[in-house]
């Protein structure tokens, strides 16, 4: 049988350790960006997470010939219009830490009484047989005051998930895999995938 190959556009180690467990069964070989040494660097010119994902699941698929996911990510704050959005990873400036972008976050809160947020994830799937396809989720929550947990990446320490009375990153691995927005994405590019197996 031939060999499933997928390379997942991304150097965010947090990320792909999330998709690599959730993809598993669907591939026989997981590969990101960190696997190819001259890839050019991708810019995230969308304004979207949309747009964002598929340019770099399209440039990553043209650049090697190969089938390759992009996934767009990042936290919605009602009390801050949406922000940060699509500029999660930069919120506190390029180059920001998961810390700084934390600390940022805490302080633009500071006195606000509505703390909801949403983590918001698209995924977008280019095949080389010319296959474009999107597949998003959410996961709602609330930004708490200080940072909890030790598991995860980004804002995972801030945002409480009411259902578990934890943060996501004191839920560990194998509940935040099974409910956050990059999961609920991903539980949809699965079952497009098993429509043709
Ligand atoms: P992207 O690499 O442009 O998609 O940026 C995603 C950014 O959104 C990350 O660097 C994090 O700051 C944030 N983010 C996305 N998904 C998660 C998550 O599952 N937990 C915490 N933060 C996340």
């Amino acid at each position: 049988m031939k060999r499933r190959t997928i390379v997942i556009a991304t150097k965010n180690k947090g990320k792909l350790r999330e998709f690599r467990s959730i993809l598993a069964d669907a591939y026989d070989e997981i590969l990101s960006l960190e696997d190819f040494d001259d890839i050019p660097d991708i810019e995230e010119t969308g304004l979207s997470f949309r747009e964002n994902a598929y340019i770099k699941a399209k440039t990553t698929s043209d650049f090697l010939r190969m089938d390759s996911i992009g996934d767009d990510s990042g936290l919605v704050v009602d009390a801050l219009g949406g922000a940060p959005g699509i500029y999660s990873a930069r919120y506190a400036g390029e180059g920001a830490s998961d810390n700084d972008n934390n600390e940022k976050l805490l302080s633009e809160l500071k006195g606000k009484k509505n703390r909801d947020a949403r983590f918001v994830c698209c995924i977008s799937l280019v095949l080389v047989n010319g296959t474009q396809e999107f597949f998003e989720g959410e996961c709602c929550g609330q930004i708490i005051q200080e940072k909890r947990g030790e598991s995860g990446f980004g804002y995972d320490p801030v945002f409480y998930v009411p259902k578990y009375g934890k943060t996501m990153a004191e839920l560990g691995p194998d509940i935040k895999n099974r409910i956050s927005h990059r999961a609920i994405a991903s539980e949809k590019l699965l079952s497009y995938f098993s429509n043709f197996n």
